[in-house]
């Protein structure tokens, strides 16, 4: 059985509210969580969420863009981004979309979602949704410096492991060739 540890709250020290040195107690269900002696605040550790974009045009092709920041700083990848406190997964994945490639779209499908490690977060979990194209030209923003479209029957290396599980499982939806390989794992 996994348990959450001591490790899991490295870093985290004081009270989101109200300043008290926080400390660690197991709860009522033996779990152990970062409570606040003072105020009773409970700070809990949750896999971060994570929305990733499958582009797909009509022609079979999907949007790749070139990614302008670390991780994988100018390898290709698909749109992805941390989902904002505002946002749902559908939204997220939309503003997502728009902020990276200046393609407005809409969400055609769930495609699936992965669990990941993640040096500050511990664990994010990503959500990948196929999106249909509503509008807009293609165009690199935000930190992607490149963005084009790629057949899906021949399709490029993508940065991290859990994109290549997306798009195996969107060709595999597709009945298309498993092709999707994978430069970099170190989402
Ligand atoms: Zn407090």
């Amino acid at each position: 059985m996994d348990l959450i540890t001591k490790e899991h709250y490295e870093g985290v020290n004081y009270c989101q509210k109200c300043g008290t040195a926080i400390e660690l107690k197991t709860d009522g269900e033996n779990k152990l969580r970062a409570i606040c002696p003072a105020c009773g605040w409970t700070f809990y550790r949750n896999p971060v969420p994570v929305v990733a974009a499958i582009i797909i045009n009509d022609k079979e092709e999907v949007v790749m863009i070139k990614r302008g920041l670390p991780p994988a700083q100018g390898e290709w990848a698909l749109p992805s981004g941390y989902m904002e406190i505002y946002q749902t997964p559908e939204t997220a994945v939309a503003d997502e979309m728009l902020e990276e490639t200046n393609l407005h779209g809409e969400v055609d499908h769930f495609v699936g979602y992965t669990m990941g490690d993640n040096p500050f977060y511990h664990k994010v979990i990503s959500l990948c949704f196929a999106m249909k194209i509503t509008g807009g030209e293609l165009r690199a923003g935000d930190d992607a410096v490149d963005a084009r479209f790629v057949p899906l029957s021949d399709l490029i290396p993508v940065a991290f492991e859990t994109q290549k599980t997306f798009l195996e499982l969107e060709l595999k939806r597709r009945g298309l060739p498993y092709k999707a390989y994978c430069i970099t794992d170190n989402s």
